[in-house]
């Protein structure tokens, strides 16, 4: 058996020979720590990397970041999803700009006053790059220390954090930087989700899950919170070379992002009743895309493309939006929509050519 103050110098080694080589990887630049914790959340390293290098060529610093506008910072999020993360960065740049000199606070506290920056993120980019010897609690960490030494509770629960981080303790090493990194990467190979690599892992001997049979047990599963189910029809005005086209409020998805006009109902109506609801005869329609399921985080999105004769053309029932306006195709490249917009703009027009 091994010893529990073994169990670090075992993630270290195995870090030592395993570690993801990543581009902001060895850099102690708070900007590029951010940045890359921002976008990975809940996304593939593969495809975040693509949106980091994009980042860091348009915003090599958090000056130029802080300097652009909020546009062309959700067109560079465009289909990564989570668009507050997008908007919080960008206020949180500004933060950094106009109150600190455009010089990273360096403690966990200050950093976690930032917009958007939350205690895992803090915790990151304080390690990592001011050595704060401070646990970084993301959900590789809670899955390989609650497997690792047999701790129940719902994520979320004060005590059941205060156990993980009291238990981790077993596995520290220097630089804490190091410790998260080694985490989270081992957290992401070896100990995943589903099917983790248990025959290759430093910690067979001595894991707790493993040895009582409780790997698809721990950690506990959160409660999945309902799906709310949305059905919205898009109206569009298909012509030469001109879409009408709005943008998004705050409150709500997608905020600020654009979109065609459009009606929503909370259970799908045949196109021609929601139609004729809103002032259109049925037989303006001249084609429709039939539901297109979109899945955020706790929505379901059923959208329907109806495609309207541009002649007949009016808004009167579905309310007026002073940010509507008809955009040429090449007008529209610049402006940041929802993928599941980009995704029908591309299949049908090829108009945006950068499919994620
Ligand atoms: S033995 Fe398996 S479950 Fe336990 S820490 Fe290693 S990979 Fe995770």
């Amino acid at each position: 058996m091994l010893e529990k103050k073994h169990k670090g110098r075992h993630l270290k080694e195995w870090y030592a020979k395993n570690r993801r080589e990543l581009p902001w990887r060895g850099s102690k630049d708070p900007y590029r720590v951010w940045l890359s914790e921002v976008i990975l959340q809940q996304t593939r390293i593969d495809q975040g990397l693509d949106y980091y290098h994009s980042f860091i060529r348009e915003f090599p610093d958090v000056e130029k970041l802080a300097q652009a506008s909020e546009q062309k910072v959700l067109k560079l999020w465009e289909g990564l999803g989570y668009y507050s993360r997008a908007r919080n960065l960008h206020k949180a740049s500004k933060v950094v700009l106009e109150q600190y000199n455009a010089v990273f606070p360096t403690s966990s506290e200050e950093l976690s006053k930032l917009p958007g920056i939350g205690p895992y993120t803090a915790a990151a980019i304080a390690s990592i790059c001011f050595d704060e010897k401070v646990l970084a609690v993301d959900g590789n960490i809670i899955r390989v220390v609650s497997r690792l030494f047999g701790i129940w509770g719902q994520r979320g629960q004060r005590s059941f954090t205060d156990k993980i981080e009291s238990e981790a303790l077993n596995l520290y090493f220097d630089p804490p930087g190091d410790l998260n990194q080694a985490l989270m990467d081992f957290g992401s190979m070896v100990c995943t989700p589903k099917n983790p690599d248990c025959p290759r892992c430093p910690f067979r001997e001595d894991c707790y899950s493993l040895e009582h049979n409780l790997i698809d047990q721990l950690p506990e599963k959160r409660e999945k919170k309902a799906s709310r189910k949305r059905y919205l029809y898009y109206l569009v005005r298909e012509t030469e070379d001109v879409f009408t086209i709005q943008q998004r409020g705050d409150g709500d998805i997608w905020a600020k992002l654009f979109e065609f006009p459009h009606v929503e109902r909370d259970e799908p109506k045949s196109t021609r009743e929601v139609l004729e609801e809103i002032g259109f005869q049925g037989e303006e329609m001249l084609e429709e895309t039939g539901f297109i399921k979109h899945t955020l985080s706790h929505q379901e999105i059923f959208a329907n493309f109806v495609i309207l004769k541009p002649s007949s053309f009016h808004f009167d029932k579905i309310g007026f939006s002073e940010t509507r306006g008809d955009y040429s195709r090449k007008d529209m490249i610049d402006l940041p929509f929802p993928r599941l917009i980009t995704n029908f703009l591309e299949e049908r027009y090829s108009l945006y050519g950068r499919s994620k």
